[in-house]
């Protein structure tokens, strides 16, 4: 197998409308209009969200799977407030049997959160909000001060642990495929981010925390797309992040292997398309996506220089173009300080790996 998924996914969703039908204010647990109707399955990239993206419901809160391990009992102390996990439109606030005052907030990635047990709602249907936003007063039973918490997709409930560590409240940084299967909902850890934590270093121990651009030799080394311009920068789109580079010639033009190595994926990839990944032995990966068509197959060896595929728009693209991620062991970093993409040359210094991080050296 060329790669473990193949799916091709719905490429993004239509904003959260702030009305709803009776049906949908009146149900907690209710199928999401169109969320499957383009394909069977989405993803969501939680890795790729901002700080400020994302907020546990109860910052100091101590949370326990219950109601097998559908819901999430977030145990707090009286008068604190709850919060919204991400931004989102209130679809629901009232009174159920058996939660008492709940919640629900539909959200544009997809999913739905649930807040129930509230002493008091404090959002109303329609209402926007934003992720952290004080949305209730928490309330709870039996004399004990807690929210049941639940994540839904299409009206059925996840278990909250697959995207949020509960010791810590936070959100694991992984992509998340939601296939519809039946009436049920499947729930997979992407594999790319899998393959991503292993990194370089895990299968190649013996190279260093340093890269020194200027001593690769003119035949180690090729630019993957002579004559592009970049049409998009790598870092934050507002409070998205882009994780690579965008690169524009025509469509169906030759992709090149930047460096030597060993295709270590190559298919069709969610929002990516067709997506190449090389692992290169001086510590660096380097990504390739939209392609039209992939040249290569996992475990092959390329030479730099060498066509892998052709551009392309396939996955989330809206016009032809080579989306190339740079990672230099197992860190992802802005390929504009492996290549100057005014004059298509290394850059000139060191790459070094340092908190976490890649850096340039003089
Ligand atoms: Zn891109």
């Amino acid at each position: 197998m060329a790669c473990g998924v193949i799916i091709v996914m719905m490429s993004s969703f239509a904003p959260v409308k702030d009305t709803f039908t009776p049906a949908e204010q009146q149900q907690i647990s209710i199928e999401t209009p169109g969320l499957f109707s383009r394909s069977n399955a989405f993803s969501v990239d939680f890795g790729a969200l901002g700080s400020n993206e994302y907020s546990f419901p109860l910052p100091v809160g101590k949370a326990e799977l219950e109601g097998g391990n559908a819901n999430l009992r977030i145990t707090t102390k009286k008068g604190d407030v709850v919060k919204a996990m991400f931004d989102g439109v209130v679809r629901f606030s009232r009174k159920d049997g058996k939660f008492g005052n709940v919640i629900v907030i539909r959200h544009s990635n997809g999913l739905e959160t649930v807040y129930g047990d509230n002493a008091e709602n404090l959002v109303k249907v329609g209402q926007s909000v934003k992720a952290g936003q004080s949305i209730a007063i928490v309330g709870g039973r039996e004399g004990r001060v807690f929210c049941t918490f639940a994540i839904m997709v299409n009206g059925g409930r996840i278990n909250p642990e697959t995207l949020i560590e509960l010791a810590s409240h936070r959100l694991r940084k992984q992509e998340v495929i939601f296939r519809k299967s039946g009436n049920r909902i499947a729930v997979a850890v992407s594999r790319k981010e899998k393959a991503e934590e292993k990194g370089y270093t895990a299968s190649n121990p013996n190279t260093t925390n340093r890269l020194d651009l200027r001593k690769l030799k003119e035949h180690e080394w090729a630019y993957p797309l002579p004559g592009c311009k970049v049409i998009s920068d790598y870092g934050y789109r507002g409070r998205r992040m882009h994780t690579g580079v965008d690169l524009k010639t025509k469509p169906n033009d030759k992709i090149y292997a930047a460096f030597d190595g060993e295709v270590t994926m190559s298919c069709l990839y969610h929002g990516y398309g067709n997506y190449i990944i090389i692992r290169h032995p001086n510590g660096l990966e380097t990504h390739y996506s939209h392609q039209s068509r992939n040249y290569v197959r996992k475990g092959q060896k390329v030479k730099a220089g060498e066509v892998i595929g052709l551009t392309g728009r396939t996955g989330r693209a809206t016009t032809a173009h080579l989306h190339f991620e740079a990672v230099f062991r197992g860190k992802r970093f802005n390929p504009s300080q492996l290549f100057n993409h005014a004059t298509k040359q290394l850059r000139p210094h060191t790459l070094v790996v340092k908190g976490g991080a890649v850096k340039a050296e003089k």
